[in-house]
């Protein structure tokens, strides 16, 4: 009981406290010619947490952001619950009926906004405006929050919209305050809406908790080493930045913040910067291979990187490691606070050849710490399948860095854990040796004859050719089969002069892949469509392909 008595609730919170104490004047963050130290940053976190205390913010209120990977965004990862209150960031490529949607179901209490969003913001807040006059059961304005413009650049849009101005919040503030305690380890830190790419937005609440383990887990099984120099390119709004908003306080390590991750951007930075570690979504990969001649500089030294968030095609792997970046791969989801599996390198891979080893490296892996099982079921019997590469069932988790459950959405929560497990909707195998391999999300999957293709398999082919800059595939109807592979492709831009030609993409896949795999459409675009992710949206695909005969 003593022992209990002296056990303090996990939080991130510790975190930066810590890294005021132990590295004051190390660097915390470079932005645009600025830097701060740790006990800078950890002090204009005491002074906003004390300014949103002024401004009514109390315990468990929402908080939201709408700003791309700025101090601003990063200090507000620990001011907010500080503060007690909970952190919502908002996707800035969204369009203003989903941020009025977010704003009004988070029921945010404060709306910060960076100046390049108000027109943004502006649209959604008249949004809600209107939603609000036309229930009669609300006090009129009741659901707007107080809106605060984080103005780090010169308006470029010449909007000014609110009477409250970020900086001012932070001079304002106390710089000794006291944080509010976190009294029980559950309470929520943060709140992030899903993607979209299957169903509409659902707000994911992480806990105190969740968010301390999960970040934990991740700089171990990554690997990150103290005094890291880590480089933004993945939004800070996608899952708390993977957790590294926290983490890199945790290791005492600096930020290098951007608003746009340019290619020209990426390799100056981590040139002038020294980048050690940086996070991206595979489509990054094609920024950094597709630079112009001028705009990359060779690396000085290996840079870490952690990719996640859709399936790396192997070829594509192969390609950024030449270019001088160790690539770790990761999957997860908001749902699993980000990362739940890890491709945990093996030591006794490094003797295969490269085509083998970035084969090895696009699997998916084996769980996190955070992650204490995972399986994959069979979804009719959810009975676990054969480790033999081959039998595909869903991917189901257990464990800390799962979420809470969906925000004021019982029915959801209760159909995501409905066998105890929590079901992540992706469908892979197990290989003999426990590693796990994505192969489709169980919408995508297409079923031809009875065999069900994997789209992740078709598009890896297409990712070979080297005319493909991006490549997707889906079902579409077939007479005889139900349904039969089509893809979809956006060819490199210089491209053009000798242009590539169905049969061609036909022929190359028949070299590469069993006869029921290969497409039997292919249709080129300029480009896919995307969500604010960069995800394919493959439904929007699917009805395009839904109008295409097959002969
Ligand atoms: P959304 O579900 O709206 O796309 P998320 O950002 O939570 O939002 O996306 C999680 C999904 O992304 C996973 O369920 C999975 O389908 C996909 N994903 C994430 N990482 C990987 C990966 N390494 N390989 C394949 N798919 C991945």
């Amino acid at each position: 009981a003593k022992c209990q008595a002296n056990s303090t609730p996990l939080t991130p919170l510790t975190m930066i406290k810590r890294a005021a104490a132990a590295y004051p004047d190390r660097i915390s963050l470079i932005y645009e010619g600025t830097h701060f130290t740790w006990s800078q940053t950890y002090e204009r976190c005491c002074r906003l947490a004390s300014s949103l205390c002024s401004l009514n913010v109390f315990k468990n209120d929402v908080v939201s952001v709408l700003a791309p990977n700025i101090p601003a965004t990063y200090e507000m990862h620990f001011a907010v619950p500080m503060a007690g209150a909970v952190l919502n960031t908002i996707n800035t490529r969204l369009d203003a009926k989903n941020v009025a949607t977010i704003l009004r179901h988070s029921e945010a209490k404060v709306f910060f906004v960076d100046c390049q969003s108000v027109p943004l913001a502006r649209d959604a807040l008249r949004l809600l405006v209107a939603a609000g006059d036309h229930d009669p059961s609300q006090h009129p304005n009741s659901n707007i929050p107080l809106l605060v413009v984080i103005d780090d650049i010169d308006s470029p849009t010449g909007i000014h919209l609110g009477e409250l101005e970020y900086e001012h919040l932070v001079q304002q503030g106390d710089p000794n305050y006291m944080p509010v305690e976190v009294v029980d380890e559950w309470d929520p830190i943060a709140l992030n809406y899903t993607s979209g790419t299957t169903s509409e937005p659902k707000g994911v609440v992480y806990s105190h908790r969740g968010a301390y383990l999960s970040t934990l887990s991740l700089i171990l099984g990554w690997e990150m080493g103290s005094e890291p120099v880590y480089l933004w390119t993945l939004p800070m709004f996608h899952c708390n930045g993977w957790t590294f908003t926290w983490g890199v306080a945790a290791r005492g390590g600096t930020n290098v913040c951007l608003r746009s991750p340019t290619a020209l951007q990426i390799y100056r930075s981590i040139t002038l910067h020294r980048v050690t570690h940086m996070c991206c979504a595979p489509i990054i990969f094609n920024v950094l291979l597709e630079a112009k001649p001028e705009e990359r500089i060779p690396l000085a030294s290996s840079v870490h990187l952690l990719t996640g968030g859709a399936p790396p095609p192997a070829s594509l792997l192969q390609k950024v490691e030449a270019l001088g970046f160790h690539v770790t791969h990761a999957y997860g989801l908001t749902e699993a606070t980000g990362p739940a599996l890890l491709c945990e390198w093996q030591s006794k891979w490094d003797e295969l050849p490269q085509d083998d080893q970035a084969r090895l490296k696009a699997r998916q892996g084996i769980s996190v710490l955070t992650v204490a099982d995972v399986d994959v079921k069979d979804i009719a019997t959810m009975r676990s399948v054969a480790h033999d590469g081959r039998t595909m069932g869903e991917i189901v988790l257990h464990g800390s860095g799962i979420m809470k459950g969906y925000f004021k959405d019982e029915r959801a929560t209760s159909k995501a854990f409905e066998s105890g497990w929590f079901h992540t909707g992706d469908v892979g195998v197990i290989h003999p040796d426990g590693y796990l391999e994505i192969k489709d999300r169980s919408k995508d999957v297409i079923i031809s004859g009875g065999e069900n293709i994997s789209s992740v398999e078709v598009e890896d082919v297409l990712f070979k050719h080297p005319r493909v800059l991006e490549a997707a595939v889906v079902a579409m109807p077939h007479p005889r089969w139900g349904e039969s592979p089509c893809a979809f492709i956006a060819l490199k831009p210089n491209s053009g002069s000798c242009a590539v030609t169905e049969d061609e993409i036909i022929s190359f896949c028949r070299q590469n892949l069993p006869h029921f795999m290969v497409p039997r459409k292919v249709e080129f675009l300029p480009e896919l469509p995307k969500t604010s992710t960069g995800k394919i949206q493959k439904f929007q695909l699917r009805s395009l392909a839904q109008k295409f005969v097959v002969s």
